[in-house]
C-alpha cells in the first residue's frame, strides 16, 4: 500500500497558471496552463484530510495564487473552517497595479485570515516582473499591516542595480555581473532542479553512462516529505521535491493501491532503476546511452510516457507539467 500516516507542514497549490514563465520554476508554471483554480469544495476536502493527518498549518502557492484574488478567499475560508492555519501566501507581485486596488485585495486577505505574503525577490522573477512592483507591494503590505516574508533578500542589491521600471533578462545580469552569474544563481538560490529548472540547467550538467546512472539508483522515498509536501487544486499529493508525480491525497490517507500507481510505486520503492524496468517491459521505452543523472533518466521516461505515448497515467499528473515546460 502507498500510505501516509501523518503530515506536518506543506503547501496548497491553488492553480498552476502563472503570469510568468520563470526559468527556475520546478512546477513548470506559465501563462499557457488552463485557467483552473481550486474550488471551495476541493479546498474543504483537502483541509479536512490534512487536519485528520495532523497537519495544522500550510502555506498557499501556485502558479500565481493571486491571479484571481476573489477565488483565494473561499480557499482561506475553508482553511479556517477546518482549523488549518495559513502561514503565508506566495506571490510574485505581478498583479500589483496601484496602491488603491492592492490595498483592497490585501484588506480582503487579512479579513479572511491571511497575515503574511511571501514575496519573490530574485533575478529569475525579474525576467518577467519589474522590481518597482515588488517594492510597491511591500509598501502596500506595510500600510495594510500584512507581514512580508521576502524571498530572498540576498538578491535585493543585484536586482536593484538594474532599472526597476522594466524586467531584465538573465543575459543582462550576466553582462553586468559576469558570465558565470546564471550558474552561481542556481547555487545561491538552492534550486530544486526539477521541471523547467532542470530543463534550464541540464545543458550545463555532466553526462554519465546509463549503467553508472542505474548503479546509483536508490528508492526516491516520495512519501517521506512530511514537512514540505504540496497538495494541488485537483486534490493530488505532490511529493516534496518531485512535481509531475501525484497520487490523490484522499487515497493516500486510507492506503492507495500500488497496482494503480505503478510509476509512483516503482520510484518510491526502487528508484529510477525500477521505473526503467517497468517502462521497458510494459511501454517499449528505449533508454539513451548517457544521462545527466537519475532525474534526467526519470524525466526522459516520464516525457516519453506522457508526451510520446500519450498515456493517461494517474500518477503522472498534471500533464501540463510535461506539456507546458
Ligand atoms: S516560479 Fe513562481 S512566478 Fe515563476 S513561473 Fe513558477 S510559479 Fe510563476
Ligand atoms: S529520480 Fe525521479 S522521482 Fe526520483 S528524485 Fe529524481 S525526479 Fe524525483
Amino acid at each position: 500500500m502507498l500510505k501516509i500516516g501523518y503530515l506536518i507542514s506543506g503547501g496548497i497549490i491553488t492553480n498552476y497558471k502563472c503570469s510568468s514563465k520563470c526559468k527556475h520554476c520546478c512546477y513548470s508554471s506559465s501563462p499557457q496552463w488552463p485557467d483552473d483554480y481550486m474550488t471551495p469544495s476541493m479546498a474543504d476536502e483537502i483541509f479536512s484530510i490534512l487536519k485528520g493527518l495532523g497537519c495544522g498549518s500550510v502555506h498557499i502557492g501556485g502558479g500565481e495564487p493571486l491571479l484571481k484574488p476573489d477565488k483565494i478567499l473561499a480557499v482561506l475560508e475553508a482553511a479556517k473552517k477546518n482549523g488549518v492555519h495559513i502561514e503565508y501566501i506566495e506571490t510574485n507581485a505581478s498583479w500589483y497595479k496601484d496602491e488603491a486596488s492592492a490595498h483592497a485585495i490585501l484588506k480582503d486577505l487579512k479579513k479572511y485570515g491571511a497575515h503574511t505574503l511571501l514575496i519573490s525577490i530574485d533575478p529569475y522573477h525579474n525576467e518577467y516582473i519589474p522590481f518597482w512592483k515588488v517594492k510597491a507591494l511591500m509598501a502596500a503590505c506595510s500600510r495594510a499591516e500584512i507581514e512580508v516574508f521576502p524571498w530572498l533578500m540576498d538578491f535585493w542589491s543585484d536586482i536593484d542595480a538594474m532599472d526597476d521600471r522594466r524586467p531584465h533578462s538573465l543575459d543582462e545580469y550576466a553582462r553586468l555581473f559576469g558570465r558565470e552569474y546564471p550558474l552561481q544563481l542556481a547555487k545561491r538560490y538552492g534550486l530544486n532542479l526539477k521541471g523547467r529548472a532542470f530543463k534550464t540547467y541540464k545543458p550545463m550538467m555532466k553526462k554519465q553512462p546509463l549503467e553508472q546512472v542505474l548503479k546509483q539508483s536508490k528508492p526516491c522515498r516520495l512519501l517521506s516529505g512530511v514537512y514540505h509536501f504540496h497538495v494541488d487544486l485537483y486534490g493530488n499529493f505532490v511529493p516534496q521535491s518531485c512535481p509531475g508525480l501525484s497520487v490523490p491525497l484522499k487515497e493516500l490517507a486510507r492506503g492507495a493501491d500500488p497496482g494503480r500507481y505503478r510509476v509512483f510505486y516503482a520510484l518510491e520503492t526502487a528508484g529510477v532503476k525500477g521505473l526503467v524496468e517497468l517502462a521497458m517491459k510494459e511501454y517499449g521505452f528505449n533508454p539513451q546511452a548517457e544521462y545527466a543523472g537519475e532525474c534526467d533518466l526519470c524525466y526522459d521516461i516520464r516525457n516519453y510516457l506522457v508526451l510520446e505515448r500519450r498515456l493517461d497515467l494517474p500518477d503522472l499528473k498534471p500533464e501540463g507539467h510535461y506539456r507546458y515546460i
